[in-house]
């Protein structure tokens, strides 16, 4: 699968799974850990976690559905701003590999800016950096400014930025974005289809008819057409996974892009970062 360059220099892959809501009831247990290992089965080569997703309960799953793989997906996780200081990130990043049962995260995210002071996160990522518990670090949920800031106090994001971007979200194009590419940080996009809103919208479904693809196919392959930008859908159930796997091979012709344009504009001034 294609993939984008962190600044580290190491590769991160353009698309992989998703996992919020999942681990946080026991019925459901069965069917997520079925759509995770099927999503491997297919080549998904990247899962996105978080120490929140089911407090745990996500990062076990996952643990459970890479565990004896002999080539093991890209593991992006996150810390609680609340667990963010110097040690409490570093105890948060020992349980997330206990559940994920692994020596080593790929990639590792402060999942929002507001718990403990900036410096005292990145200075625990490095030593988990140093340590070889993460490979790389980044943020999710920061605007421009809190990337500026970001730069600031430190040499540099090894990682990426993790936001709310999708067709029918995309304030982060204004100035975000630009700015990201300006210093090749590949940006993450969450909530691809919106949480699954935006496939209800009659001009995507229009749109999806004209491209010969489902609404989801559509949206995902407008988001991996964008330079620098990757993204992480989640679906429980098996058809979804193999569905959405498939954006891959859509070729969006200009029409339908400059189509997609009229029927969900780009941001004509700045809007303020959305968080879910
Ligand atoms: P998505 O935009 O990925 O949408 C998920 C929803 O869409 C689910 O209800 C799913 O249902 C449904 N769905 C998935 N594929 C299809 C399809 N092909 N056709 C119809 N419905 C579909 O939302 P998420 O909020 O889950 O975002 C993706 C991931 O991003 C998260 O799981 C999480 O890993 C990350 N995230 C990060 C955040 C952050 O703050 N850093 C915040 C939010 C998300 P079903 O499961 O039944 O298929």
């Amino acid at each position: 699968m294609r993939s984008c360059k962190l600044p580290s220099g190491a590769a991160m892959p353009v698309l992989g799974l998703g996992t919020w809501r999942m681990g946080e009831s026991a019925r459901r247990r069965g069917e997520e850990l079925d759509a995770l290992k099927y999503g491997l089965e297919l080549g998904y080569p990247m899962i996105d976690t978080a120490e929140m997703y089911g407090e745990g309960g996500a990062e076990e799953i996952v643990g459970e559905a890479i565990a004896g793989l002999s080539t093991p997906p890209y593991i992006v996780s996150k810390v609680y701003p609340h667990n963010a200081t110097r040690a409490g990130t570093i105890a948060a990043c020992e349980r997330s590999l206990k559940r994920l049962r692994i020596e080593r995260i790929d990639l590792y995210l402060l999942h929002w800016r507001g718990g403990a002071r900036l410096e005292e996160t990145f200075e625990a990522f490095h030593r988990l950096r140093a340590a070889g518990k993460i490979a790389d670090f980044g943020v999710s949920n920061f605007d421009r400014g809190d990337m500026e800031d970001a730069a600031r106090l430190d040499k540099g994001l090894t990682g990426s930025n993790q936001v709310l971007y999708c067709l029918s979200r995309r304030g982060p194009e204004f100035d975000l974005l630009p700015r990201m590419r300006q210093r090749s940080i590949p940006l993450m996009a969450y909530s691809p289809l919106d949480q699954g809103s935006l496939l209800r919208k009659p001009a995507l479904k229009k749109l999806a008819d004209e491209a010969g693809c489902t609404p989801a196919q559509l949206a995902l392959a407008w988001l991996l057409a964008q330079p620098g930008v990757v993204t992480i859908p989640k679906s429980s159930s098996r058809e979804r996974v193999k569905e959405n796997l498939a954006a891959l091979d859509v070729k969006l012709s200009p029409k339908v892009l400059a189509e997609l344009d009229r029927a969900f504009p780009p941001p004509k001034g700045k809007q303020p970062l959305e968080m879910l």
